[in-house]
């Protein structure tokens, strides 16, 4: 079948298309509008959405060469996330299938960024471990088929992602930070500074300590000898990526151990960090696992994870009625 894939949770607005399950386009739209304010405004991402949804949509039909009319089911992302943001997309795609009588398909955003692991080969084998961080979320999943989904634990406070980018507005560095404290700490040294390591019984996540550790650190050293920030940046990132890549990996090396499974995928915007890449490749290694990881497009949001989701949906039937409304929070 030929997939519209739509996806509009937050500030990227992104259509892609897939034929028999081999996805033929993916454009996504960043909105650069938030910069200026440090974090998504939501009011502004709803607007730009409504400006990005159909030139979106239009150059994935033109770039995967197929015509409006080949388009066998629509798929949107209902939830989790910004529910303005979300309206968008689940009524043009509401919009879409009444208009050319297709089945239209619901899927979960935290489900898809999973989901992108069957994007490409080589793919994993069910029941497999998958570790989620993203902007929002940081999920141990214990993946039995595509939509069988166990969740083994998650953070109690801030997310992986939110942790990189709040870290990143201490150090005084532009929204969204993670991307940029990933190419300093490849310039530092992780052993400079020893930030603390959260005791999180289970296998629940928290990063709010640590966050507030880099703050205090931070505003005393600067203190004590005014420039340290500027003159020690590239160490401090190295040491603040280091630490959240630890906690990410020793939580994901109990799980593992626990579900007995070997093989471990990481999934979410977080997981395009190198520093998160090559320490799971290299502790995979050491435990005998197969490690999977998305490329880097298929980490942060994208509709082709979505349509690869609708894709399995459509297989197995599952679509929805017009009278399906988003959801601002969506379990996994
Ligand atoms: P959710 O999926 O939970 O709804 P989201 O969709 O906003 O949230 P993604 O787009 O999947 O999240 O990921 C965005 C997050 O990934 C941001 O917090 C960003 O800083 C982080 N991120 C992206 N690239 C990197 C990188 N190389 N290193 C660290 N963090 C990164
Ligand atoms: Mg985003
Ligand atoms: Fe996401």
């Amino acid at each position: 079948p030929v997939i519209l894939g739509i996806e509009s949770s937050c500030d990227e607005t992104s259509a892609a298309i897939s034929i028999d399950g081999k996805i033929r386009s993916n454009i996504i739209a960043n909105q650069t509008v938030h910069e200026k304010f440090g974090g998504v405004v939501p009011e502004l991402a709803s607007r730009a959405h409504q400006q990005n949804i159909i030139p979106a949509v239009e150059q994935a039909i033109r770039e995967a060469k197929v015509h409006k009319n080949d388009i066998d089911a629509v798929a949107f992302t209902r939830g989790p996330g910004l529910l303005g943001s979300l309206l968008v997309g689940t009524s043009f795609a509401k919009a879409f299938a009444l208009a050319r009588h297709i089945p239209l398909i619901e899927v979960n955003h935290m489900q898809a960024h999973i989901l992108a692991h069957f994007i490409e080969e080589p793919v994993p084998e069910f029941p497999f471990l998958c570790l989620t961080v993203s902007g929002g979320h940081t999920q141990l999943v214990l993946v039995k088929d595509y939509f069988k989904m166990e969740l083994l634990g998650q953070t109690l406070d801030d997310a992986a992602g939110e942790a990189f980018d709040k870290t990143a507005k201490i150090l005084g560095l532009p929204y969204p930070g993670g991307p940029l404290i990933d190419r300093y700490a490849q310039q530092g040294n992780a052993k400079a500074f020893a930030f603390p390591e959260p005791q999180i019984p289970g296998l629940n996540f928290s990063f709010s300590g640590l966050k507030t550790a880099i703050l205090y650190f931070v505003q005393q050293k600067e203190q004590e000898d005014p420039g340290f920030l500027q003159s020690r940046l590239h160490d401090i990132c190295a040491s603040v990526q280091e630490r959240i890549v630890s906690i990410l990996l020793n939580k994901l090396r109990r799980a593992a151990e626990e579900a007995g499974v070997r093989d471990v995928a990481i999934a979410g915007g977080v997981s395009a960090n190198s520093g998160l890449r090559n320490s799971l490749i290299t502790l995979g290694e050491h435990l005998g696992w197969r490690v999977f990881i998305p490329r880097f497009e298929y980490c942060t949001d994208n509709a082709a994870m979505i349509a690869i989701a609708g894709h399995h949906k459509y297989r197995a039937g599952d679509f929805v009625g017009q009278d399906v409304a988003p959801l601002a929070r969506y379990s996994v």
